[in-house]
């Protein structure tokens, strides 16, 4: 078993190399792949960048140059869902991009010549994702300073599986987010990989799933000590939801 880890946020994948050994480093198309042991198993981790194809061209390196049998995609996203608030982590049960539209020649979202438009990972790998979560988010004022979770308005944050749209814009005022939920009433959050990553892994029948830590609300102050919040909160979370994932072995039937 291989696991393959992306993320869109430099400083989150540094956090999760610093657990890693016996690295060993390999260059592709301006990508760095950083292959090694990761809590005693077999992972190669990369730095996507940001955006459908930036997250596309990754997904399919560790796929087919490094055999990955399972991709793990950590980020942060903006919430659309009026009940989520920032420090609140997103699981993706559907995928879609948001910005794909060939209408009037297929229905808006589908993915041309697939007759397909959400894509779902293994229900059984969201649920055991969202328990690892849970475990996480529970401790969470153990592994962040009261201080800093109030900085950022982090009360009691919680765990929720649902859809999640992706698209090349970042999303900071109204006019997407309503447009998404007249179509897709119970998206939760947006970012700019997700469903890229999932079409990907689907087509190569690559079990996937998407984690998200809502970073913002999607508004015009969406961008907003966004450095600060990566740094000391998001870093936080993926690092500690990969250490729960891997503790977990969710991928293990
Ligand atoms: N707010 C940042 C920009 C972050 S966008 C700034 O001002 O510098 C970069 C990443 O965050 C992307 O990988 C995307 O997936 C995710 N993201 C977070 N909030 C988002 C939003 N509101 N819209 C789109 N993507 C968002």
């Amino acid at each position: 078993m291989k696991i393959g880890i992306m993320g869109a946020m430099l400083e989150e994948v540094s956090q999760i190399l610093s657990n890693m050994e016996n690295v060993v480093k390999h260059e592709s198309a301006e990508r760095k792949y950083h292959e090694g042991s990761l809590y005693g198993n077999n992972s190669v981790l990369v730095f996507s960048r940001w955006g459908k194809v930036a997250s596309a061209t990754t997904a399919t390196t560790l796929i087919t140059k490094h055999n990955v049998d399972l991709i793990l995609f950590c980020g942060v996203a903006g919430a659309i869902a009026s009940d989520l608030n920032i420090g609140d982590v997103v699981i993706g049960s559907q995928l879609f991009q948001h910005d794909l539209d060939t209408r009037p020649i297929f229905p808006r979202y589908q993915i041309p010549l697939t007759d397909t438009t959400y894509l779902s990972p293994d229900i059984n790998l969201v649920k055991k994702a969202e328990q690892s979560v849970g475990r996480f988010l529970n401790d969470v004022n153990t592994i962040i300073s009261p201080q800093t979770l109030s900085k950022f308005s982090i009360y009691k944050p919680k765990v929720i599986s649902g859809p999640i749209a992706s698209g090349d814009q970042f999303v900071n005022g109204d006019i997407i987010p309503t447009e998404i939920l007249k179509n897709m009433p119970d998206t939760l959050c947006v970012e700019m990989e997700g469903a890229a990553v999932a079409q990907v892994c689907a087509e190569h029948k690559i079990p996937f799933i998407i984690v998200r830590t809502i970073s913002d609300k999607a508004n015009h102050s969406a961008h907003i000590d966004f450095k600060e919040f990566i740094a000391e909160v998001a870093s936080v979370y993926s690092k500690k939801i990969i250490e729960n994932l891997y503790e977990d072995q969710v991928w293990s039937d």
